[in-house]
């Protein structure tokens, strides 16, 4: 088993099961896990709360860098290990996962303000070892020096099941040519946004998740961690 602790940069589309494997990943080592779209999610929450208009924020930087500084995103250390995300001190965590935060989400993250200032605070937690951060940016921008960093792909029909599932499991029933349509469109957006779109980075590793069990997968990337370890302990 690993010892010396190292930085993991886990990248993909929505859907792969990106998420639940960096969790998985960080549990089995004692890293801290940061699920960095907890952070897109906030700043969507509090502009939803703030009942102001997207585009007139999306508009006009200074407005919203006022907008950033009244509604604080931070990240505190949780006592599973889990980086918290914090909306103004408060725990967000269930309100951040409705369909509205979502959809806001991916449109705040196209502004590059935005995606400025929630970096900052993902690379100075990625500054230190024993961390996994999972986006769509994390190999690109915000720890292009990762040790080990993943591309998670999978095939578009299991991803729409696993959408579909994770919906229902929510209380929300929607069909497969919904759920497909709103990764399509998801997809679009994540690789087509001028602000850092989500790419593989040239040295980010495959993995595949389409076949592969939860704990296959979190098996392979512990593989990997040993490989990059014994390499050079
Ligand atoms: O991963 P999740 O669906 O929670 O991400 C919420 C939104 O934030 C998505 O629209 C995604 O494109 C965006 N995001 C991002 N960069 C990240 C993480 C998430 O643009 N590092």
């Amino acid at each position: 088993m690993a010892t010396r602790p190292i930085s993991i940069a886990v990248d993909g589309y929505s859907s792969c099961g990106k998420s639940t494997l960096a969790r998985d990943v960080a549990r089995r080592l004692g890293y801290l896990y940061l699920d960095t779209g907890a952070m897109y999610r906030a700043v969507a929450l509090a502009l939803l709360r703030s009942g102001l208009s997207l585009t007139e924020l999306g508009s006009n930087e200074e407005k919203l860098a006022r907008f950033l500084e009244i509604n604080k995103v931070d990240v505190v250390q949780g006592g599973d290990g889990e980086a918290q995300v914090l909306l103004n001190g408060n725990v967000v965590n269930v309100e951040l996962r409705s369909l509205e935060v979502s959809r806001i989400a991916s449109l705040v993250s196209s502004w590059p303000l935005v995606r400025r200032t929630l970096q900052a605070v993902q690379k100075a937690i990625g500054e230190r070892k024993g961390v996994v951060m999972d986006g769509r940016d994390i190999g690109t921008v915000v720890m292009p020096h990762a040790e080990l960093k993943i591309f998670v792909v999978a095939d578009f029909p299991v991803r729409v099941q696993r959408r579909r599932d994770e919906l229902r499991g929510r209380g929300i029933e929607a069909n497969d040519e919904e759920v497909a349509e709103d990764l399509r469109q998801r997809d679009f957006v994540d690789t087509h946004r001028a602000a850092d779109p989500l790419r593989r980075a040239p040295d980010a590793r495959l993995l595949d998740t389409s076949q592969l069990t939860r704990e296959q997968q979190c098996e392979v990337v512990c593989n990997w961690v040993s490989e990059i370890v014994e390499k050079d302990p």
